[in-house]
């Protein structure tokens, strides 16, 4: 084999080009664009086909443009409104086309007069002259060529797509060919082109079928990179010796079962002997345990605690909010009353099993004992925040450790928690909502999986109606009305706080609406218009008062928010679980952590700015009894076509897996994974919804060439070479660690 190595490229700074000075390696490394490797693998995001264009002449009302043409001048401007507007005219020859842009006035200083660009957008007619609102422009400078790549970049980079592919250019022709890294036979199985040809074929395509070729080969890498790390990983976790081989006779989750008010669901039952038997086995677990809200992993997590105890270790369980933490410890102390442990030391020869709660808000006092009674032995499990990780926070034995809202917490801060134990602790992950296939075959492909697809019995189904419109949210204030005269109660959430508070704090932050504007995609058309809201959206203390003189007088109504104090929150939550309060007005801080049974309406407001995984687990709060339930999601201002896809998705379902299946088709794979993601830079060009299937590839080309050959040796040592020198450090560290 010969040829350039990816990896060759990475020890090669960007300077190194001629075309590249220190002030432009400078303006690259501000796009994160350090080597030749960061430069070549820095994609571009469309193509434009300059064949396909149109004389704005000829551009008529309500029409999509596709323009190539010349900036004559951009300004911006102030409206009396107090909103931004910034106008950049452009002229073919034919005619001149105006693209407006509200508050983003930095458009204006985008581009200089003379630049070429292609514009697209929706053509109106306002006052006789062409316009187009909120277009994609691109600049295209004096590439020639019929395709011509456009690349990423931000408003503030001082690199323009024309620089990009000029120093592209450059380093293509310069590292000449490349060597290919993956075995032939795979690469003909699945027909894929070579490595030279598919980075050709991105950059500088001649047809659109070579930079869709291309994107397929380069996909397909980057998911094999990734899916051998795991599947590496996954066996030699396997193969490690150090864990624990818990020894129990059953007696403690027996009593745990006894006890419990309720039947174990099938689901439930299945999990909980995998898991059993995963303890029992001398290598550590490393299950990810799934299932839709309501679906009871609590109870499933408490038994794998037991598990461990049961055997003389102790049990943490790290979550990532403090409401979150309470209402476990709560369910905790509920469900494990009443646990003996055998205790020789003991007059009755045994002691209750010990349980407590540690987040950053417990006192110092109290602090200090559970630290001391952690590290001597006496408490069995810990339940708490990130709080658990601290460097002063040390186990006796700790033995299994159950990772909650896994997708919150980074890979990093699961592996803190692991090594405070003196072997390899047994792990469990749960995840809040269901994950899509893929996504769980890309984010925890190194765990095994668990999945609870089972509801309890008798949960009554919970109507959902989307409600557009001040007149129409009426119909949610009747009806929490009613409810309340019924007994039950309500909760009404909020996007923000409110009042003057900053958003913030544990649990609390509603989720960033950019997240949910579609992703810009290859060859796609026209962005989508976010509309401005109507009204700003609505805060918790404001929409107390208002409700409570208002739609809702009369009602015992109380605020709940993650900025309040603690003793304040507990007090609020303890009250409304005992039905001294009907309805909680409330920031997203309640998405995970309560369960009241009797809570029967969810009220979400600004419903839109949510994304599909919150709404379904806000939604999740009610419907966890037998009585009948009722979910509004109000809107105020129109919706984004995203928007109102999610809402209906709702409305349309109450399962979880589908409702996933369909974020990860809104969303692209990106923001779906959250902090596990984070860390794989290496996926730059793959998106798990768009590749399900090289997803899948990739997997299944992985588990072939590991189960050949796990030490990557041979035909596979350049993909070794690859994997652990491109795939991120942090993550490439679990690999052949063995
Ligand atoms: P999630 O899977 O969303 O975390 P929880 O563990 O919070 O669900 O459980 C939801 C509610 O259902 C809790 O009140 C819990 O006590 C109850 N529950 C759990 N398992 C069962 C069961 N088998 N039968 C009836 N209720 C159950
Ligand atoms: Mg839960």
């Amino acid at each position: 084999m010969s040829g350039r190595r990816l990896s060759q490229l990475k020890r090669i700074g960007v300077a190194e080009l001629r075309r590249v000075g220190p002030k432009r390696a400078a303006a690259l490394s501000a796009l994160e664009i350090e080597s030749v490797y960061d430069l070549i693998t820095h994609y571009p995001r469309r193509l434009v086909d300059r064949t396909n264009q149109q004389e704005i002449a000829a551009l008529a009302e309500g029409e999509e443009a596709v323009v190539t043409a010349k900036v004559v001048r951009s300004s911006s401007r102030r409206l009396r409104n107090g909103r931004s507007l910034a106008e950049i005219t452009v002229a073919d020859g034919t005619g001149t086309l105006v693209c407006t842009f509200f508050n983003q006035a930095w458009r204006a200083r985008q581009f200089e007069a003379g630049d070429t660009v292609t514009v697209f957008g929706k053509t109106s007619l306002y006052r006789g002259r062409r316009q187009v609102a909120n277009p994609v422009v691109d600049l295209i400078g004096n590439q020639t060529g019929r395709l011509v790549p456009v690349y990423p970049q931000s408003a503030k980079a001082a690199v323009t797509s024309v620089q990009l592919a000029g120093y592209v250019e450059e380093a293509l022709e310069r590292a000449g060919e490349f060597e290919d890294p993956v075995p032939g036979r795979f690469l003909r199985r699945l027909g894929l082109i070579d490595r030279t040809a598919a980075l050709h074929g991105r950059h500088r395509p001649e047809t659109k079928e070579q930079w869709m070729k291309a994107r397929e080969r380069l996909v397909f890498d980057e998911l094999l990179r990734l899916q051998l790390l795991l599947v590496s990983r996954r066996r030699a976790t396997a193969a490690a010796a150090k864990g624990i081989a818990h020894r129990v006779a059953g007696r403690l989750l027996a009593r745990f079962e006894e006890n419990l008010p309720f039947e174990l669901t099938g689901a439930q039952k299945r999990a909980i002997a995998q898991i059993r038997a995963d303890l029992e086995a001398p290598h550590p677990m490393n299950r990810l345990l799934q299932g839709d809200v309501g679906a009871g992993k609590t109870v499933v997590a408490l038994a794998a605690l037991l598990v461990g105890v049961e055997g003389g270790y102790q049990g943490a369980f790290m979550v990532p909010t403090e409401v979150l933490a309470e209402q476990h410890h709560l369910s905790a102390a509920r469900l494990l009353s009443g646990l003996e442990l055998p205790d020789e030391s003991r007059l009755g020869g045994s002691r209750p099993l010990e349980v407590a709660l540690l987040t950053n808000k417990t006192p110092a006092a109290e602090r200090a004992r559970i630290l001391e009674e952690l590290k001597s032995g006496a408490l069995d499990i810990v339940i708490g925040t990130h709080a658990l990780i601290a460097d002063r926070v040390d186990f006796a034995r700790l033995g299994v450790v159950v990772v909650d809202e896994q997708h919150r917490f980074g890979v990093e801060q699961r592996a803190v928690l692991a090594e405070k134990a003196a072997a390899d602790p047994d792990l469990l992950v749960m995840t809040a909502t269901p994950i899509p296939r893929t996504a769980a075959m890309t984010v925890y492909g190194d765990l095994d999986h668990t999945t609870l697809d089972e509801l309890p019995a008798g949960r009554a189904e919970i109507s959902t109606r989307w409600l557009e419109g001040d007149q129409r949210e009426k119909a949610a204030w009747k009806k929490v009305v009613e409810e309340v005269r019924a007994g039950h109660q309500a909760y009404v959430v909020c996007p923000l706080i409110g009042g003057g508070l900053e958003a913030g704090g544990e649990g609390d932050e509603p989720e960033d609406p950019d997240l949910y504007e579609p992703e810009e995609e290859d060859d796609q058309a026209p962005r989508l218009v976010v509309l401005e809201p109507e009204r700003p959206p609505r805060g918790a203390v404001e929409e107390l008062a208002r409700l409570s003189a208002g739609p809702l007088a009369g009602l015992r109504l109380a605020l709940l928010h993650g900025q309040m104090a603690p003793k304040e929150k507990e007090g609020v939550m303890a009250a409304f679980r005992q039905g001294e309060l009907d309805v909680l007005v409330s920031t997203t801080v309640v998405e995970v952590g309560l369960d009241v049974a009797n809570a029967t309406v969810m009220v979400i407001e600004d419903a839109d700015r949510f994304g599909i995984a919150q709404l379904h687990q806000l939604r999740g709060r009610v419907g966890r009894s037998s009585l009948d339930s009722w979910c509004y999601l109000l809107t105020s201002s129109e919706p984004t076509e995203q928007a109102e896809r999610r809402l209906r998705a709702l409305e349309a379902t109450q399962d979880g897996f589908l409702l996933a299946e369909e974020d990860l088709d809104l969303r692209g794979g990106g923001t779906v994974l959250g902090a596990r993601q984070k860390g794989r830079s290496d996926l730059k060009l793959a998106n798990l919804r768009l590749d399900r299937q090289l997803v899948r590839r990739a997997r299944q080309v992985a588990e072939e060439i590991v189960s050949d050959d796990p030490e990557l040796g041979g035909e596979y040592a350049a993909l070794r070479e690859e994997v652990s020198t491109l795939v991120s450090e942090e993550e490439s560290a679990f690999l052949f660690r063995s």
